[in-house]
């Protein structure tokens, strides 16, 4: 493949996407599947390139991608801004480790921090790390300043936090904990969205040197079903953390930043956490994870916590990038105004189709349409006819379909998606 020049890509981004589709074979999935671990159910499609809210597969069919990577890419596929970003860093210094300062790292945390309620930042590579970071200070916290000596977490059930050992214990769902115990001690769950259920558990597990030292929880339930937080519910909960002094965590990995049309999901809450985590969108699709911490940051030490890769140059710079483009092009606004007109979309299909769906429910460009829980149809089989019909979806659990595109999505590609959605029913309601 021939190399195009920084200038040339940066005028023309499409170019590098074009010749990558000149230069690959055709794909052959039995191979794939000889290699790599069975840890994933795919779709039988294999994607080669994108522009934009398009993606194509190695067959040449053009799909309009409404997951974005799951909720990650957030300015969509090769734009111009992440392009010139990676590439501009990439040509200059793309790692060093964390034993030297790294100017980029400390740009981001500042654009954070100036951004949000948090006063310190630690970088790493991804959600459940960063969710992990949050519980070693959570727990260095409880022992070192609060005099905790066995402290537990508050999760909620249905949530995710991720796949590390300690995280699929605080994922309130088994199906991801089956077959991979001893979990991790230290976490017990409580309904989401249920105060009542939060003061009890409180008052339960408090018992000797045992306390409740954080509650960690998703200011809107993604994977677990596309579950907006309840205004009032966090707003309780948030004096009650004020008053006992139990650490409010959110995991931010899939809504911030930007996709609720704010640049965080507590900012739809009107609280502020003590510690929340970011990973998915932040960088637009090159990994990073952060832990952002709003009081008592000194708790960690040199030597308490640290990643090879965590916010190295390059994935700092693509952020950076991202977060410049976000402001630039007003895409919170856009996604406040496109969540909208999604929404409404949807909710009129859901009405056409009263026998199969309860709910459509979101905050901007994270919305999940609801199946009925007593008819056969599945979220897999929705997302099945609609990439038959060109159109990328993605499942929030058996029930739930989730539908999460860039944050740069058009009038135009949220009107086609609506269509798109109404064709694969149409197929599947038959
Ligand atoms: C995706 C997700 C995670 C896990 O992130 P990874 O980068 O896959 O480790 C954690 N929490 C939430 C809310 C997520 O959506």
């Amino acid at each position: 493949m021939k190399l195009v020049s920084l200038d040339t890509l940066v005028k023309n981004p499409s170019i590098s996407s074009e010749s990558a589709a000149v230069a690959s074979a055709p794909f052959d999935q039995a191979d794939f599947d000889t290699h790599v671990m069975t840890t994933y159910g795919r779709f039988p499609i294999a994607l080669d390139r994108g522009e934009g809210c398009r993606v194509w597969d190695t067959e040449g069919r053009e799909y309009l991608d409404f997951v974005a990577g799951i909720a990650t890419c957030t300015l969509g596929h090769a734009h111009p801004a992440l392009i010139e970003a990676v590439t501009r860093q990439l040509q200059k210094l793309h790692h060093v480790s964390n034993l030297y300062y790294i100017p980029e790292q400390g740009e981001l945390a500042k654009w954070i921090i100036e951004h949000s309620c948090a006063d310190r930042v630690f970088f790493c590579n991804s959600g459940a790390e960063a969710n992990e970071g949050a519980i070693k200070l959570t727990r260095k916290y409880a022992h070192t300043v609060l005099d905790i000596e066995k402290p537990v977490v508050l999760t909620a059930t249905s949530s995710f936090h991720g796949r590390t050992l300690a995280m699929i214990t605080a994922t309130g769902q088994p199906k991801y904990q089956k077959n991979f115990d001893p979990l991790v001690p230290g976490f017990q769950y409580v309904p989401y969205n249920d105060i009542r259920a939060v003061e009890h558990a409180i008052s339960d597990i408090d018992e000797g040197d045992q306390r409740v030292a954080a509650i960690m929880l998703e200011p809107l339930q993604g994977e677990g079903g596309v579950r907006p937080g309840d205004i009032k519910y966090f707003q309780q909960l948030r004096k009650i953390c004020d008053e006992t002094g139990i650490l409010l965590i959110l995991d931010e990995v899939q809504v911030g930043m930007g996709r609720t049309g704010k640049f965080w999901g507590y900012e739809n809450l009107g609280i502020e956490p003590d510690i929340f985590t970011s990973a998915k969108g932040l960088a637009g699709g090159i990994p990073i994870g952060a832990l952002m911490c709003k009081k008592f940051c000194d708790v960690f030490q040199p030597g308490d916590h640290a990643s090879t890769f965590g916010g190295n140059p390059l994935a700092c710079a693509a952020a950076l990038g991202v977060a410049q483009t976000v402001e630039r092009e007003n895409l919170l606004q856009n996604a406040r105004e496109r969540g909208e007109q999604l929404q409404t979309r949807l909710k009129a299909i859901a009405e056409k189709y009263p026998h199969l769906f309860t709910e459509v429910r979101g905050w901007g460009l994270i919305q999940g349409m609801e199946l009925k829980a007593d008819i056969e149809l599945t979220s897999i089989d929705v997302v099945k006819a609609a990439i038959a019909q060109g159109l990328l979806l993605v499942p929030a659990g058996p029930k739930v379909i989730r539908l999460v595109p860039p944050l740069i999505v058009s009038p135009e590609e949220v009107d086609q998606a609506a269509q798109l959605i109404e064709q694969a029913l149409a197929a599947v309601a038959t």
